[in-house]
């Protein structure tokens, strides 16, 4: 890193704006996935960057003035401030480094579009939920390298848990860019997140996500398993292979998922992992793809030793 960049006015992020826009347009700006890669190349950026790299990359190489833990704003997790030409970047003191780091990097987009106003005058960017959506998906890009993160996907069997302690990032950002990187190549899959919460009544879990990639087509309506995967915040009765990876603190390993679609001929193989905290099953993360599709798992399965279900009917 340059220690000799000066640390005020955002000068790395500028002269990055400045470069990118040259090379891109300013259309280019909105997408998260181009202007995340070309930041890490620009920066040098390699693997996974953690909180103290973060620090130093904001301080020394993008030209912010101050960067560290306060107490949180509200229900806010991060916020900057700008002051003639210093710009301060703070986030919430208590949450763990993973949730900073994405708190960090979310932030970077939105001061990014300060710098672009200081540079282009005329330019206005996106506001409100847009704006969270653009940056939430500026961190993840920038966080969990596309190119770097499918290589892992594959290399571990499309392992959530394997991909959560290499990118150390929530198990809900983990499967969100697991459904976003297959996407463009158009490998389906299925992926959600359940949380025991002491909140829900006895003998159900709280569905705290659902992805899928690709994303929902109402004409293929019929071949999509939509009713076993529930919305955001859904209460889900704890029952059969969910059970019994709770139960057994085991992995589950569903060979085929029958019975998604009047024709029974569109199977699922689905993965159940409890994930343990303090000796108790706090979340259940299930990943799945079509039966067809199944060696995609090989790696996964090997390496945890499920208990494996050879066949189940429309209930995970
Ligand atoms: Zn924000």
């Amino acid at each position: 890193m340059n220690q000799t960049t000066a640390r005020s006015s955002g000068t790395g992020l500028r002269s990055f704006c400045e470069r990118f826009i040259v090379r891109f347009g300013k259309e280019a700006f909105h997408e998260p996935e181009v202007l995340a890669t070309e930041f890490r190349q620009y920066f040098g950026i390699n693997g996974v960057p953690r909180l103290f790299y973060l620090k130093q990359l904001a301080l020394n190489d993008l030209g912010i003035y101050e960067i560290g833990p306060q107490r949180a704003i509200g229900g806010k997790r991060g916020w900057f401030f700008k002051y003639g030409n210093n710009i301060e970047l703070q986030y919430k003191v208590d949450d763990w480094d993973g949730s900073k780091e994405f708190t960090i990097a979310h932030e970077i987009r939105e001061i990014m579009g300060v710098v672009m106003k200081d540079i282009y005058p005329e330019f206005v960017d996106v506001e409100g939920e847009e704006l969270e959506s653009e940056a939430e998906a500026f961190a993840a890009a920038f966080l969990m390298d596309k190119d770097e993160f499918y290589a892992d996907m594959v290399a571990c069997g499309f392992d959530p848990i394997w991909l959560h302690e290499k990118y150390h990032k929530s198990y809900i950002a983990i499967v969100s860019r697991m459904a976003t990187i297959l996407q463009p190549m158009k490998g389906c899959f299925w992926a959600s997140v359940y949380e025991f919460d002491e909140n829900a009544p006895q003998g159900f879990v709280v569905a705290r996500c659902f992805h899928r990639s690709p994303k929902y087509i109402p004409r293929v309506r019929y071949r999509v398993p939509n009713f076993l995967f529930p919305k955001r915040g859904q209460l889900v009765p704890l029952k059969s292979n969910l059970e019994i990876a709770s139960v057994q603190r085991r992995p589950v390993y569903v060979q085929q998922l029958k019975g998604l679609d009047f024709w029974e001929k569109y199977c699922l193989s689905v993965i159940i992992r409890p994930v343990l905290w303090g000796g108790k099953v706090a979340k259940l993360i299930v990943v799945a793809v079509p039966y067809r599709d199944s060696d995609k798992f090989q790696k996964q399965v090997l390496s945890i030793r499920p208990l494996v279900v050879q066949e189940s009917f429309q209930v995970i």
